[in-house]
């Protein structure tokens, strides 16, 4: 059996990225991960700014960076922002794929295989100390098939030889001193060591990749739902753009949502007018302003219909979960226990307004990492509680606010129309948009811009 000191599950950012900080720390680690070639994590990929200020290498992967977005309210208001600081999107299959190859360049061992659900269980010291001598287990229940001959290594700042028999899909099994679940929001790790998140705290997002509009600088959107907490976005990247919306699973209704998104894509690819996922169109989908959320008219133009019909050949869903923790859950739920800890979306670490979570899978990972090479790994809990525990916990305090009535209309409908007439709110929300700014103190900044003088 083979035997590391970390083993990761899941090579995701969170997974890949901690597993080259520990592998260069000189740690023996193991990072599976099953997933298909060429089958993508559903994602935005969207990476703030923020993220890439923190870690500039992200920018060697191939993506794109967006320094213009266009924000729609509930009521169809639109507000094009130039934003200061550009953010990026990749497609998963080169964002990931990328940082699993400096994981595997730093020294990590990389298995392209999952890691059973049920197939990891907590040994003991003793039976530890007995397996690394190759005697017969006495637990048939985790019988492993020997250790090799180095024997158990103790965590830092553990004094115990404790670990994990960690069992892959194809039935080989691994020892590690500590198992780390990097393995997303349906980790089956996080269940079963934190336990399991209630539906009403798990965001949905779905939505379609279609082609590119062929002659056409494609527009980067955001627009937020009518009647629906959440919102849509169009996010070009090098090959296709992805459509999608993110929303609350507990209000989750399919056929409505979908029918919204249909007539986002349409009005994107603006009816004819601007260009068409064949190409027909020939002027700029960016700077254009799109009619969306107005079902007025009850007839669909021959053009709308056109494009509706052609996204139907060529647009290919997806769906997937995005964790959206509660207020109180920040405060009772852990990221780390008795060797073993979670990052990313396996810990809940996503924003519960945005459902933005990459930065905070890589963050993580960062603070797991330097608690675990500084020989303290259970120092995680506090690491992470400290950096960005606290702006979660407020955002998710903040979501019912943010989606809710502000003045008698959305709060977003009051923000974009704000924001159109002053120059200060237009900077506080390009800097929301970068990740530069927090929900903690966003209220005040948003009050206190509105206050200076045109
Ligand atoms: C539709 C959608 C759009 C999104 N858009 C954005 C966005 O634009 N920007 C943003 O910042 N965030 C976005 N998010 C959130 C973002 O995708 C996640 O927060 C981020 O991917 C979390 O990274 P992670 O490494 O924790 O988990 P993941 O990226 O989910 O990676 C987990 C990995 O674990 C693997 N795995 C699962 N089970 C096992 C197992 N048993 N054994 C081994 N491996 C396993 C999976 O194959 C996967 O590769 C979006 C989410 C969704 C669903």
């Amino acid at each position: 059996m083979d035997r590391y000191e970390v083993l990761i599950a899941g090579a995701g950012p969170a997974g890949s990225f901690a597993a080259e900080r520990l592998a260069r720390g000189g740690v023996r680690v193991a990072l599976f991960d099953g997933r298909p070639p060429g089958e993508p994590k559903a994602c935005g990929g969207g990476v703030t700014s923020k993220a890439l200020k923190a870690w500039p290498h992200l920018l060697d992967a191939v993506g794109r960076t967006i320094d213009e977005l266009d924000m729609y309210s509930p009521s169809g208001k639109h507000l094009h922002l130039k934003l200061d600081e550009p953010f990026a999107v990749y497609s998963r299959i080169a964002f990931d794929s990328f940082l699993l190859e400096r994981a595997r360049a730093a020294g990590a061992q990389v298995f392209a295989e999952k890691i059973s659900g049920r197939g990891f269980k907590r040994v003991d010291g003793k039976m530890a100390s007995v397996l690394s001598e190759g005697s017969p287990d006495p637990v048939a229940s985790t019988t492993p098939r020997g250790l090799p001959a180095r024997g158990p290594r103790s965590a830092p700042g553990s004094d115990t030889e404790d670990g994990w028999i960690v069992r892959a899909q194809a039935g080989a099994e691994f020892f590690a001193d500590w198992l780390v679940g990097a393995d997303g929001a349906n980790s089956a790790i996080a269940k079963k060591l934190a336990g399991p998140l209630p539906p009403a705290e798990m965001e949905v997002a779905f939505g379609y990749r279609a082609p590119l509009p062929v002659d056409c600088e494609a527009a980067t959107v955001v627009a937020f739902l009518p009647n629906w907490v959440g919102y849509a976005w169009a996010f070009p990247r090098i090959d296709h753009i992805s459509f999608g919306i993110a929303t609350t699973q507990d209000a989750f209704d399919h056929d409505s949502l979908d029918a919204l998104m249909w007539d986002f894509m349409v009005a994107y690819y603006g009816a004819g007018s601007y260009g068409t996922p064949t190409g027909r169109g020939s002027d700029r989908v960016t700077g254009s302003t799109m009619r969306i959320w107005k079902r007025s008219q009850s007839v669909e133009s021959p053009e709308a219909t056109a494009i509706r019909k052609e996204l139907k050949k060529t647009a290919e869903r997806y769906a997937a979960r995005i964790p959206g923790l509660a207020p109180r859950t920040w405060d009772t739920r852990h990221a780390c226990g008795q060797q073993w800890a979670l990052l990313g979306d396996a810990a809940g670490f996503a924003d519960p307004v945005t459902g933005e979570g990459i930065y905070y899978a890589l963050r993580s990972a960062e603070l797991f990492a330097d608690a675990y090479l500084s020989g303290s790994p259970l120092d995680y809990e506090q690491r992470w509680r400290a950096d960005f525990g606290k702006e979660l916990q407020r955002a998710s305090q903040m979501r019912r606010k943010f989606y809710g009535n502000f003045w008698g209309a959305p709060f977003t409908d009051r923000m974009i129309e704000f924001a159109r007439g002053h120059r200060g709110i237009r900077k506080v929300l390009g800097q929301l948009v970068a990740g530069d700014q927090g929900y903690v103190n966003l209220k005040k900044k948003l009050a206190r811009s509105a206050l200076k003088p045109l």
